[in-house]
């Protein structure tokens, strides 16, 4: 066994971990979480979302039986996801400014029939939306993290300036593109000289594909905030 398929072993490991200790009960406290990824993320970029989230494992684990079925997974449109990837930062955005909760509030406080209404609406509205993204998880990759996750925006936005990021060797790549066609959040890898994209999610599967040996690695860059 190659030791790049060892990496994604022990990532799986890792993911699985995380996953048991959540139906377990362990693992609800986000903000512990929080504590250690989110300033990780500043100079390792964002690890959360490819190695300990609960919902970006069930979605791998989705995809897994999808390729069961289907051969290769369904990939947006370059165009289409070069604005479409901007949708979760709105959200977060949103999110953030709180708009919906004093929204949410102000319907409460003053008509408690319509704030219990909401209530009941918004958790029926998620759990609907994470069994669809489940679902289409089967025959595209992490749709849920690529476009709606707000989690994944937070981490996306701090690990812009990180300082350990993956490295393309120009010399020695051969412009197989199997990067590209393996990276689950749709960026392209094979042109640049570093990745530095807040879409990525540190999940190493472009690493791990790459056929020639340390062409691709994950490692110091230094603060360059722009892909090269
Ligand atoms: S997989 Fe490796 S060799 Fe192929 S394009 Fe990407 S970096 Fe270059
Ligand atoms: S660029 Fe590589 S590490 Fe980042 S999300 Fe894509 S495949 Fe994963």
């Amino acid at each position: 066994m190659k030791s790049k398929s060892k990496l994604q072993l022990i990532r799986n490991a890792v993911q699985l971990v995380f996953l048991v200790l959540l139906i377990a009960g362990i693992y609800t406290k986000m903000r512990m979480v929080l504590i250690v990824f989110l300033p990780a993320a500043l100079l390792f970029g964002n690890f959360f979302c490819g190695w300990a989230c609960p919902y970006g494992t069930v979605q791998e684990i989705f995809g897994k039986i999808g390729s069961l079925f289907i051969k290769k997974k369904l990939k947006m449109p370059r165009v289409v996801q070069k604005y479409l990837q901007y949708v979760r930062y709105i959200l977060f955005a949103l999110v953030t400014v709180g708009i919906g909760e004093a929204a949410f509030y102000y319907i409460n406080g003053y008509m408690t029939f319509m704030g219990q209404f909401m209530a009941g609406f918004i958790l029926d509205a998620s759990f609907v939306i994470m069994i669809s993204f489940a679902l289409i998880a089967l025959f595209f990759e992490r749709p849920f993290c690529n476009y709606l996750c707000t989690e994944a925006a937070k981490y996306g936005i701090v690990s812009m300036v990180r300082i350990f990021s993956i490295k393309r060797n120009e010399d020695t790549c051969i412009s197989c593109r199997k990067c590209d066609r393996v990276c689950p959040m749709n960026i392209v890898i094979s042109d640049k000289k570093h990745v530095r994209n807040g879409q990525c999610i540190n999940c190493l599967e472009c690493v791990s594909a790459c056929p020639v040996e340390n062409t691709l690695t994950y490692g110091f860059t230094g603060l360059k905030l722009r892909n090269k």
